[in-house]
């Protein structure tokens, strides 16, 4: 199966629809969660679990993985489903987004986290070719550039692939965002042209850049309509309260061409994904339910939970009673508060899995409630 977008059912109370994503390794439902597993893996879970729990895209990232294991080796493997043992449907981004935060040190850091470790990599140039920075790793050079970034993405073979863009700081001179901002779409527009020399069944989504800004937003996405990109990704600084995503959310998605799917680069927890949802928006990537659950903290239907605290000490009762993942089945909030205060592995793997089945669970109630009209 190719590359398709279908829409299921569209709200007539909002801009909110029902989806099915196709893709050569299986079906995306939408409105979908997307778990992002950095290096090829969720942080403390394994790729079987999070197939299990119904997870239908992972997010990966390239400038990860091009520093280690290096993209030849996924390549070697058969690609990175073969390599990470996963099955379902796999995103890459294009390396971008964390040089960028390289080369602008902490302005990246206001943006919202993806949930990647701080690295001390050096950027050493960047121009109209790309970006020319020193691999953490090994000192080594290397030049990120349109072109290297697919070929990174080819090697890596996920069914969704993202062009080579530039993030520019929150805080910006409005001349040099928009030097910034048409650099980037000669880039995204280089990827594209790349991309399609050999398309792989890959399916490429633009990133919708312009900042704050509802101009340059409007623009981008009419750059982005006028090519034969599979989907859009909203990116680029997202605003850094609330209300300026909130604001861009109300002003991008109706600039965009409803046929095809709409992302929300590095956004996922539940208050922008109610919004963004009743906004039209597809699919969420986020480390937040898997960082959040490391620290004890486990979603439920009443609201987040504390395992650490010692109120739970005694209760053994489930996580959550309506949740039907396998650390629910199995084990009450006394044995994980008891591994938290324990310090074990374990209780990061299990309150990992809950979470992550509760995103998969609350992402397919709010299918259930746009089919049925309600949202
Ligand atoms: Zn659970």
């Amino acid at each position: 199966m190719t590359f398709k977008f279908e829409v299921i059912h569209q709200s007539k109370k909002s801009r909110a629809r029902v989806g099915i994503i196709h893709t050569p390794h299986g079906i995306i439902e939408t409105p979908s969660f997307v778990a992002v597993g950095t290096n090829g893996t969720l942080k403390a879970i394994d790729n079987v679990p999070v197939e299990e729990a119904g997870l239908q895209l992972m997010f990966c990232n390239t400038y990860h993985m091009m520093l280690q294991p290096g993209t030849a080796v996924v390549r070697k493997a058969g690609g990175l489903h073969n390599y990470i043992g996963r099955k379902g449907p796999i995103i890459t981004d294009s390396g971008g987004f964390q040089v960028f935060s390289l080369a602008y040190g902490g302005v990246a850091n206001e943006l919202k986290s993806r949930g990647q470790k701080k690295t001390d990599g050096h950027v050493l140039k960047i121009n109209e070719e790309g970006v020319l920075f020193r691999s953490y790793r090994d000192g080594k050079k290397i030049l990120l550039t349109a072109e290297t970034s697919v070929d990174a993405q080819k090697d890596l073979g996920a069914d969704i692939i993202i062009p080579f863009d530039e993030l520019p700081p929150y805080h910006i001179d409005r001349k040099v965002l928009i030097d910034s901002f048409e650099r980037t779409h000669r880039w995204e527009k280089r990827s594209l042209d790349h991309h399609l020399k050999n398309p792989q069944q890959q399916a490429m989504f633009s990133v919708v850049h312009g900042g704050v800004d509802p101009d340059l937003r409007k623009k981008s996405c009419h750059f982005a309509n006028d090519l034969p990109f599979d989907g859009f990704a909203i990116g680029g600084s997202l605003g850094k309260t609330k209300q300026e995503l909130f604001a861009l959310l109300d002003y991008t998605p109706p600039h965009l061409d409803p046929a095809r799917p709409i992302h929300l680069l590095g956004i996922g927890d539940l208050e922008s994904i109610n919004y963004g949802v009743n906004s039209g928006i597809d699919t969420f990537d986020s480390s937040y339910p898997t960082r959040a659950a490391r620290h004890g903290i486990v979603i439920t239907a009443q609201g987040p939970l504390d395992l650490r605290k010692s109120i739970n000490h005694d209760n053994f009762g489930p996580l959550d009673p309506t949740c039907s993942c396998t650390t629910c089945q199995k084990y009450s909030r006394a044995f994980l508060h008891h591994l938290f205060k324990a310090s074990e592995l374990t209780a990061q793997c299990l309150a990992s899995i809950h979470n992550i089945k509760q995103m998969v669970t609350i992402m397919a109630n709010y299918r259930n409630k746009i089919a049925a009209g309600e949202i």
